[in-house]
């Protein structure tokens, strides 16, 4: 191919978050030269940047102080004593937080490399908050049962992302700062590229590689309420499925309890990991009714559900009642200075209240996706339930699907996910360069494709409104597929996305121009919820059960007789044709067993 708007790189990655910053830095340093990186907002305003409470893994640096209770003190683990946490605790309770959805031979390998991928970050220069004899602190989280959050005040996907980002640059991979990506280019089931769009100019390249690695984050975007960057669009698992990559479980997304009244950013679950309470509007600390052994520091779909049951039974706070109170006022002034100056800001900024004074209201948020492209512990996307490889693909982060947090995931282990299956990931590209990659053709010219689509949405005369098709999306998305589902419901949101994806048709781009056309990408963006939300909504209605964050009314118990498996989803003509694939359980170490807290 001799098109002069052809690029060509051994490895592209799409996105700079966590996973592909990792995946990329590694590649690199295990000898990989050609490496471009595609993020389609500056790589360090990725949405991991924001990540507030920690990273998960059992160093066993603090412990509970001796018969205190479960929101007791902690204190530092005196040398030579008794480790409080092991990777088998760690693995029990990822298990138990996943509802038994999780596939245990990828947990294992997650925390057994947890303490690892610390150690990594440190030695990297990472500024973690440290106990006074300088090793790494850290502090409580929901689910888990030891303090196994390793933490950088309530900054700490900040300290993570600069860290490997820095490294990522000084190993020479090349960035491409906002370049959105329109296209996954897959024949054969292999990959031979991408298309991708320069936003500065809106230039549009075929980029081939031999390797392509997703990391392209998570799409809470498609609720109301949500704690994610306005990014987190779904673009990469929408676009995969254009491309006949399966998404698998997507019906799963996690409501996180303490998004700010109103707004849903986020007050990060180290509220509740420092001592916070949560209340209703009579004052009670309702979760005694709903967890009375963890409290507050209950897993997140289960403190959601708790919180929308006070809302919905008329017990709420605010003007509308929809919002339930984050007391932090007893922790004093010093530890919310100390330990959690961000959410602290926020509170003031958003909502006008100082958690040192008065408690601050809250409501549950669309705030993290279970579901994305399924892959293997080495980041390798897979086909179809048999396991079959789509050469060349790879993914990693919260756009995939290990899957590590099966039906519900416990703070701290997203990070840690990112961070990890990226870094298998880079090992796994590389070795795939080095043992003789090469080039793939591709047939036609998919740039030209793409173009053409730009086209006809910039020409599409319509009389409808992108942003209006948005709004109405994520409100009903909220309504009929939020915390609570039912069978009425779901058809509703099913019917409400057809019919929009109808609209969409007739939907008009105001801004015509080629440069920085942010109306265009509102639109490309829009189009990917509509896609995926489907996906979603189709397998909520189909999986007649509870587990853990998705959560039916009309069917309240989870069975395992015949649920306890995964979904897949593949684009057909029609619609998504769901399959579904075993999870893999080790029935003698880890059998299922109730979930209670
Ligand atoms: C407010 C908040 C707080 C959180 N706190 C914690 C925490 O304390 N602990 C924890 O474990 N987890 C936490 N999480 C979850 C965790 O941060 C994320 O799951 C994780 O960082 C995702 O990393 P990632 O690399 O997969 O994706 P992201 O960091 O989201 O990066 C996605 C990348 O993909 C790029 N991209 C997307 N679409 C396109 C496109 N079309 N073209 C080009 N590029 C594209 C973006 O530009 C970006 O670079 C939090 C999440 C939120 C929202």
């Amino acid at each position: 191919m001799t098109n002069p708007e052809t690029i060509t790189h051994d490895v592209i990655i799409v996105g700079a978050g966590l996973a592909g910053s990792w995946a990329a830095m590694v590649a690199a340093r295990q000898g990989v030269r050609d490496i471009g990186v595609l993020s389609k907002i500056h790589p360090l305003r990725s949405h991991s940047g924001a990540a507030q409470g920690g990273i998960a893994a059992s160093l066993s640096n603090v412990r509970p102080v001796a018969n205190t209770g479960p929101r007791g003190p902690l204190e530092a683990v005196p040398p030579g004593a008794e480790p409080p946490d092991s990777w088998e605790l760690h693995m029990f309770d990822t298990i138990k937080g996943s509802d038994w959805l999780g596939d245990q031979d990828a947990i294992e390998v997650m925390v057994q490399e947890a303490p690892d991928i610390i150690y990594e970050y440190e030695h990297m220069g990472c500024v973690f908050s440290r106990l006074a004899d300088g090793r790494i602190a850290q502090r409580r989280f929901g689910g888990h049962s030891a303090p196994r959050a390793n933490y950088s005040k309530d900054y700490t996907g900040h300290v993570l992302l600069h860290t490997i980002h820095e490294q990522a640059l000084k190993h020479g991979v090349k960035f491409y700062s906002e370049w959105s990506l329109l296209e996954l280019i897959v024949e054969d089931n292999i990959c031979r590229g991408v298309v991708a769009m320069e936003i500065l100019t809106g230039k549009v390249h075929t980029m081939r590689a031999k390797a392509v690695m997703f990391g392209t984050g998570g799409y809470g975007r498609a609720f109301k309420i949500t704690s994610n960057a306005y990014a987190n669009t779904g673009d990469g698992v929408s676009i995969a499925y254009n491309a006949g990559v399966p998404l698998m479980d997507m019906e799963f997304v996690q409501f996180h309890p303490t998004g700010l009244y109103r707004h849903g950013i986020l007050m990060s679950e180290a509220c509740r990991g420092e001592g916070g309470y949560l209340t209703n509007k009579d004052g009670h600390r309702f979760m005694e009714k709903y967890a009375p052994d963890k409290m507050e520091l209950a897993p997140r779909d289960l403190v959601s559900r708790s919180e929308q049951t006070e809302i919905n039974e008329g017990r709420g706070v605010g003007p509308d009642g929809q919002g339930v109170y984050l007391d932090l006022r007893h922790l004093g002034r010093e530890k919310i200075l100390e330990r959690l100056p961000q959410v602290r800001d926020l509170a003031i900024e958003f909502v006008g209240v100082d958690p040192i004074d008065a408690p601050v209201p809250i409501q549950p948020t669309a705030h993290y996706s279970m579901g994305g492209i399924p892959t293997d512990v080495n980041g390798q996307a897979i086909a179809d339930a048999a396991g079959t490889p789509i050469v060349g693909l790879y993914a990693a982060g919260e756009c995939a699907c290990v899957s590590v947090h099966g039906a519900n995931r416990l703070g701290t282990n997203s990070l840690l996910e990112a961070s990890l299956f990226g870094r298998r990931a880079g090992y796994a590209i590389a070795d795939f360069i080095k043992n003789g990659a090469e080039l793939q053709p591709v047939s036609g010219d998919p740039a030209e494709g793409q173009r053409q689509r730009i086209r006809k949405m910039l020409d599409n005369p319509g009389t409808e409104s992108v942003d209006k098709i948005a709004q109405t999306l994520k409100q009903t998305m909220t309504d009929n597929c939020g915390i609570f589902r039912n069978e009425a419901r779901l058809k509703v949101a099913l019917q409400d996305v057809k019919t929009l994806q109808a609209r969409f048709q007739n939907a008009r781009t105001m801004d015509k121009g080629s440069r920085f056309n942010t109306d265009l990408l509102t639109t490309i963006e829009t189009e990917h919820l509509l896609n995926f939300s489907e996906v979603l909504v189709t397998g909520a209605l189909a999986r007649t059960e509870s587990r853990g964050a998705h959560s039916r009314t009309d069917y309240p118990k989870r069975d395992d007789t015949d649920w306890l498996k995964h979904t897949v989803a593949h684009k057909g003509a029609d619609g998504p044709v769901l399959s579904y694939k075993s999870v893999n359980i080790d029935f003698d170490r880890y059998p299922p067993q109730e979930r209670k807290y």
